[in-house]
């Protein structure tokens, strides 16, 4: 059997490439750049663990458990400290603990009497039943009020999907809340009756969820299954062209270094400005599409001749002599992912007035800080800092402040460290700094996005063995996008069977 092209070594790819790979599938992995992992990027040096892209894995499916069992990795796997519950959002130019518990609510200064009376009053707000897709804001300003919006939603959005809550769709961006309404009626009748169901399916609701890492970073985990695929990953290698043949698949390969410096201070984390290419074809029985969204609106496909795929919807079209038309699928370049700077910094304890114990501080937009969010990485997870250190997580940019994330390296320092000696009395110079641009961070789940599913369903139906999987489609979580390569997998080995 011609093995599987699995494009992009992601977590999403690396996932699918293992489980193929177990089961006897032949599989080759193309990767555009120099390394694995994707937006996983974790940097050990002189005693710091710095993370980029994302920090924690949340536990929200047994998939996710037997990877890493799968993987052999029980023994590297790193839980948080206990003592770092506790999450904090900043109202007042102060970080403000969120309350743990219903008495917790009813005595937190995050929240006045009104918005904790519209918490009272949710369970009587009568559910939409229009059929209109709403945002995020337009949700919780119905269900609860604008405070809700203002301090604490629009900082979880920063969090999640470095978003703005008033483009974000409810019904793609928060599934799981529609469903709730949709179900129950109301958010809280529905925390409260739907535990029975969730607990049937194994799932754990993301707030919840346990929380996890690797001793060395989350890095451990693309590069351990990178290295039990051996010489099926091929790096350096941006596929550029679909080509669907009676037998299968044939892809153009652009073979060569991708300029990309990811780990170096400043410098951009996605970049294919072309270099010299080397042109190859390689056949396969299958592709699953594991890269970005804006990657697959550049690939060109042509599909055979009688899949009758009718493109008139499509704005840019591929007509070829001897297939049929197929959109360049340039729809895709629509879908927004807006730039985010990671500024990790450690300080000397001493230096930092806040204990910092606990997972990190949301920020909304209303307090008027440049930065998002802060993770307390090592209070976190014990080895992030060397002993009398502590290590800061700061995101700036996404939809809130897009031109701040493309600031250079030292003026992202100098604002994140103002920000932060007003908001956790950080006073000294940082002992290390490490800044990566993600040019292109998350997709946005904006209010619209299902007509892209919609299309990438469409595409799978014309184009029998080309499936897509991973963050654009299946949701933005790590854990999301391992559950959506352990998913794939099953859909194209039921492929392979019926060939
Ligand atoms: C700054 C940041 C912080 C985050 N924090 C968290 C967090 O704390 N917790 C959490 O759960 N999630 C977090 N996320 C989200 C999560 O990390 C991602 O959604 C997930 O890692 C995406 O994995 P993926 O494999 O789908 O895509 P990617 O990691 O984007 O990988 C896609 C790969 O495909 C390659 N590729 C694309 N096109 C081609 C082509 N034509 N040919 C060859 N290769 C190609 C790319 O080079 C890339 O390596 C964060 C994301 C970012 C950016």
């Amino acid at each position: 059997m011609k093995p599987v092209a699995i494009i992009g070594a992601g977590i999403t790819g690396l996932t699918a490439a293992f489980y193929l790979k177990r089961k006897g599938i032949p599989v080759t992995v193309y990767e555009a750049s120099g390394r694995v992992g994707g937006v996983i990027q974790s940097l050990r040096q002189d005693g710091w663990l710095a993370e980029f892209g994302p920090n924690t894995i949340l536990e929200t499916s047994p998939k996710i458990t037997q990877l890493v069992r799968d993987a052999g990795l029980e023994t590297r796997r790193l839980n948080p400290d206990p003592k770092a519950e506790a999450r904090y959002v900043v109202r007042y130019k102060r970080p403000i603990a969120m309350p743990g518990s219903p008495f917790d609510f009813l005595t937190t200064k995050l929240f006045t009497a009104k918005a904790k009376l519209a918490v009272l009053r949710e369970p009587f707000v009568p559910r939409r039943r229009d059929g209109v897709e709403e945002s995020i804001a337009g949700f919780v300003k119905r269900r609860l009020n604008q405070e809700f919006l203002d301090h604490a939603i629009d900082a979880l959005v920063a969090g999640i999907y470095a978003g703005d809550p008033h483009r974000l769709s409810l019904t793609h961006a928060f599934p799981k809340l529609k469903a709730l309404e949709d179900n129950y009626g109301s958010l809280i009748k529905g925390q409260i009756f739907g535990a029975g169901a969730r607990k049937r399916s194994g799932e754990v609701a993301k707030d919840r969820a346990p929380k996890f890492s690797f001793d060395e970073g989350l890095q451990v985990l693309p590069d351990t299954l990178a290295v039990q695929l051996g010489d099926a990953v091929k790096l350096n290698t941006t596929v550029t062209k679909l080509t669907q043949t009676t037998d299968g698949w044939v892809l153009t390969l652009s073979e060569g270094r991708v300029p990309q410096a990811p780990l170096a201070t400043g410098e951009i984390g996605d970049s294919q400005s072309s270099s010299l290419r080397n042109e190859t074809q390689a056949e396969h029985s299958a592709v699953i599409y594991c890269g970005t969204a804006f990657r697959l609106a550049e690939l060109k496909v042509e599909l055979l001749r009688g899949t009758g795929f009718q493109p008139v919807s499509f704005s840019s079209v591929e007509v070829r002599d001897r297939q049929d038309a197929c959109p360049t699928l340039s729809t895709f370049s629509e879908i927004r992912y807006p730039p985010v700077a990671s500024v990790v910094l450690g300080f000397r304890r001493e230096d930092v007035a806040h204990s910092c114990e606990g997972f990190g501080m949301l920020i909304p937009r209303i307090e008027g800080f440049k930065i998002l969010g802060t993770i307390f990485s090592s209070s976190l997870f014990s080895n992030r800092a060397p002993t009398g250190h502590l290590t800061l997580t700061s995101y700036i940019g996404g939809e809130r402040y897009p031109e701040l994330a493309l600031l250079p390296a030292e003026k992202l320092v100098a604002l994140v460290c103002e920000d932060l000696r007003v908001l956790l009395g950080v006073t000294g110079k940082p002992a290390f700094q490490h800044c990566v641009l993600y040019p292109k961070a998350i997709p946005q789940y904006n209010v619209g996005y299902g007509r892209y599913r919609e299309l990438m369903s469409e595409i799978e139906n014309k184009a029998a063995g080309l499936f897509f999987a991973g963050h654009y489609r299946d949701g933005v979580s790590l854990g999301d996008t391992i559950v959506s390569g352990v998913n794939i997998v099953e859909r194209a080995e039921k492929f392979l069977t019926a060939k």
